[in-house]
């Protein structure tokens, strides 16, 4: 089948009619049919601006309902949508615009002044505002172009999107996504978590990144359920949502954040038939508190910008804390030797290189032959960078990163192993382990932990309390305590910039 995936959503918002498609707190609805004809304008608009099939369109906006509807315009145009981070500077945005070269620029009302000036230096030709703005609106366009009623034909390995990865473990790479890439997943989802017409899915995830934006508007999309949009994650407006809801697509933080409020009861969750949670681990501690609290098992699951999402715990079967599920339908996965370039499997149990195949697989990195050939093989798998293992019932468990493992003194030291057990202790609220430059050992075993409000703890105290359970090789060097630590709006935490600021404690240099 070759196809546009907007001829799919238009086949169902066409159905759906007067059917609630979006609908916001502050009182913003489209129906569906609202929504479809307005993709016919803003496709118009898009058209009228000189966005030919295969342009980019960079998109810098806050989250809002037309942001939906600007993308669905760019898929029905066959352009290709490119969200990005509304936390990105002038500067980095410069960046991504030179690399990706798009027609069209499209950001907030408050930055077009800045938005200008870095898009005439990337040679970028149209810059447009989102909302209104005195001059350079898309919406002024949108008033006097013709509607665009057509969908432009676009094969199933067409690009769709570029969707910048999140930067966690060094600069951001463009993936490109293709209509399959995104049906593909779409449509399992779908299928896996029994989505259909009578859900109302709570999204309060930023749309600049795979979850908020494919798996959680495009599985709406394709099933013609509703969305809550809020504009960003919030306790109280949660608790006002959730007796509404069917469904809430979170990450580990908006769980953990929810545990601390009263309010959040078995009653209040009634309504709601699934919680599901990716982006970052969900400890296990977590998914047990929220279980007790509440009584539904939180569905965990594994995706990334590359390959949308891989596996998830079954909607119907054992929920597993601690791991991520199976392998979603027409979705391999196979744990290599990540030690070597031979790609050979591993028996099962053992840790290693997770790689995945399927039609979630993305096309390559745009613009990065060299890094696309390293890790999107001739076979069809795709190197994650994520270490892993499947246990005995078929479930897989993320270990951690490739490139946060630590190898102190040669031993490889997998962070969350130590993590974990650091967590147990009582005093304390959560921790990361990173590898730090140490004289002797290569990379020191370093901790770094949040304490439980008015508790204290020492560094000794930790190391005392690790020794009988972790191997010598394994226990921190050194313990630091903080406030919190540093996450990105995903919740992901940020090792990165943990290895900077501890990187010279063992060489004498102060923190
Ligand atoms: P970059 O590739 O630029 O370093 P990133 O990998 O964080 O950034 P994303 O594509 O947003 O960018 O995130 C995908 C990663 O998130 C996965 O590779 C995995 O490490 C992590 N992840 C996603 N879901 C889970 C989960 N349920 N448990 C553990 N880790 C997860
Ligand atoms: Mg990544």
């Amino acid at each position: 089948m070759n196809h546009n995936l907007f001829e799919t959503f238009a086949e169902k918002m066409q159905a759906r009619g007067a059917a609630n498609f979006i609908t916001t707190p502050e009182g913003g609805h489209y129906s569906y049919a609202e929504a479809l004809a307005r993709t016919e304008r803003i496709a118009g608009a898009l058209k009228e601006l000189g966005v030919n099939p295969g342009d980019r369109v960079a998109v810098q906006v806050d989250k809002s309902p037309e942001a939906i509807l600007l993308y669905l315009a760019t898929l029905r145009i066959g352009g290709v949508y490119l969200p990005l981070n509304t936390g990105y500077t002038a500067d980095e945005i410069g960046y991504f615009l030179g690399d990706a070269e798009p027609a069209l620029f499209v950001c907030q009302p408050n930055a077009l002044e800045s938005a200008q000036a870095v898009a005439e230096k990337t040679g970028c030709p149209n810059v447009r505002t989102l909302g209104t703005s005195a001059d350079g609106s898309l919406m002024d366009a949108v008033a006097t172009a013709e509607a665009f009623t057509g969908i432009e034909q676009r094969s199933d390995d067409d690009l769709a999107a570029i969707l910048y990865t999140s930067g966690t473990t060094g600069r951001s790479k463009g993936a490109m996504l293709t209509h399959r890439n995104l049906g593909s997943n779409a449509k399992s989802l779908v299928e896996a978590w029994r989505f259909t017409e009578n859900d109302r899915l709570i999204h309060a995830l930023p749309i600049f990144h795979t979850h908020g934006l494919f798996v959680a508007c495009n599985v709406v999309l394709m099933s013609g359920a509703s969305l809550y949009f809020m504009s960003k994650f919030d306790v109280d407006t949660i608790i006002a949502a959730l007796p509404g809801g069917t469904t809430l697509m979170g990450v580990p933080t908006f769980y953990t954040r929810l545990l601390q409020d009263d309010r959040l009861t078995p009653e209040l969750t009634a309504n709601i038939r699934l919680f599901t949670s990716g982006s970052a681990p969900l400890t296990a501690e977590t998914h047990q508190q929220f279980e007790q609290r509440t009584g539904h098992a939180i569905l965990e699951r594994y995706g990334m910008t590359e390959t949308n999402m891989n596996t998830s715990n079954p909607y119907d079967g054992d929920r597993i804390a601690g791991t991520v599920g199976m392998p979603l339908p027409g979705v391999e996965i196979r744990i290599t030797n990540p030690d070597n370039n031979h790609h050979e499997p591993l028996p099962q149990g053992d840790i290693g290189m997770l790689e995945v195949r399927g039609p979630n697989v993305f096309k390559g990195y745009w613009r990065m032959p060299e890094k696309t050939r390293a890790e999107l093989l001739d076979d069809g798998f795709f190197v994650t960078g994520d270490l892993a293992l499947i246990d005995d019932r078929g479930y897989v468990q993320i270990v951690g990163r490739d490139k946060d493992l630590v190898i102190s003194g040669g031993f490889n030291v997998y962070p969350k192993e130590v993590e974990q057990v650091i967590d147990e202790m009582p005093e304390v609220v959560e921790s990361a382990v990173i590898g730090v430059p140490h004289p002797d050992f290569g990379e020191g075993v370093t901790a770094v932990v949040v304490l439980v409000p008015g508790k204290t703890l020492e560094e000794a105290d930790v190391i005392k309390a690790l020794a009988g359970r972790l191997a010598k090789y394994k226990q921190p060097k050194r313990v630091f305590f903080v406030d919190a630590l540093p996450r990105n709006t995903m919740g992901k935490v940020q090792k990165k910039q943990l290895r900077d600021d501890y990187k010279g404690i063992y060489s004498g240099d102060k923190v």
